[in-house]
């Protein structure tokens, strides 16, 4: 087991929201920091549809657990009173480097010395903005998947300047919470598994955009041929369409690019969004 007990979650977002309650359900004490108390009334919001959602979906979550953790929850929209009692803090605020140097110089001012501080940053390394803290020695990524109680990796990765007993204390929280950690050996843009999904889902995208094959055929290869369970196009309909269109929109090859305006076109504007919507690449009606 870690040393911790306390835990900050600062942002109570998609991915805050998460993250706060397996770390409250897994029996730690947390505050979940957001920036108004309109935003703490959405979090509670969000916090009730976890618990429907374990009792539903969580082996042993149905006995009263999946309310105990939610009670091990309470609320802050002040960042200095919500870390004062942290011995870690998990950081889960906009994708923004400004929003994540601000928030982080203001947790570093009032946080103990013994804090250990971890950010949930998908696409920005840790070194962009460890200076921030004032303590970089104590400060790594810890990344989640969206629905972490299913797909529950927790990409652990340090800067050069990460202490290794913090590393591995983050490890072992992340076991504590019911999470499997992964042990990123140094910084890599994407961590493992969008090093390895991103260059999937372009390739896939460039076969069909090119009319090298269809989606149908495309997937059925994938899945016959190395034993997948999903082909790329599946895995697109999962995680939805607005972050593949951001991410081809922003691309500077012309592949991408007409990716991203037939994912506009086609799919976002027509509200086909994937599985949430019942409708992507495939129709999930029933
Ligand atoms: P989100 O927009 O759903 O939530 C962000 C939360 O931060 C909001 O509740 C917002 O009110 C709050 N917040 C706190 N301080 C703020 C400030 N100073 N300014 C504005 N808002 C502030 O975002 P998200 O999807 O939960 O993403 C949060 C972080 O988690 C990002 O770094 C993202 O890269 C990462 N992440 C997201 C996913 C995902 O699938 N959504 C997966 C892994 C990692």
């Amino acid at each position: 087991m870690t040393d911790i007990k306390n835990v900050t979650v600062l942002g109570t977002g998609v991915l805050g929201s998460q993250i706060a309650y397996a770390t409250a359900y897994a029996g730690f004490d947390v505050v979940a920091y957001d920036i108004d108390d309109a935003a703490l009334a959405t979090a509670r919001e969000r916090f009730d549809r976890l618990v429907t959602t374990y009792e539903a979906e969580v082996e042993g979550a149905g006995d009263g657990k999946a309310k105990a953790g939610l009670a091990r929850i309470s609320y802050s929209a002040d960042v200095a009173e919500a870390v004062k009692d942290a011995d870690l803090v998990i950081e889960a605020v906009p994708e923004s480097l400004d929003v994540k140097r601000a928030t982080w110089q203001q947790v570093g001012e009032a946080a103990p010395e013994r804090t250990i501080f971890a950010t949930n940053s998908s696409t920005l390394l840790p070194s962009d903005f460890m200076e921030a803290t004032g303590r970089p020695d104590r400060f790594l990524a810890l990344h989640f998947a969206n629905r972490v109680w299913v797909q529950n990796t927790a990409e652990v990765m340090g800067t050069a300047k990460t202490d290794p007993a913090v590393y591995a204390t983050v490890v072992a929280f992340a076991r504590a919470i019911g999470m499997v950690p992964i042990e990123v050996k140094k910084e890599q843009p994407g961590y493992v598994l969008n090093s390895l999904l991103v260059p999937l889902l372009n390739a896939a995208a460039a076969l069909w955009v090119n009319g090298v094959a269809d989606v149908e055929t495309i997937d059925k290869t994938w899945r016959i041929a190395t034993g997948a369970p999903m082909g790329p196009f599946q895995i697109f309909d999962v995680i939805g369409m607005v972050t593949p269109y951001n991410i081809s929109k922003g691309s500077d090859d012309p592949t991408q690019q007409k990716f991203a305006e037939i994912l506009k076109r086609d799919f976002i504007d027509q509200g086909k969004l994937g599985v949430a919507s019942g409708e992507g690449f495939y129709s999930y009606a029933g």
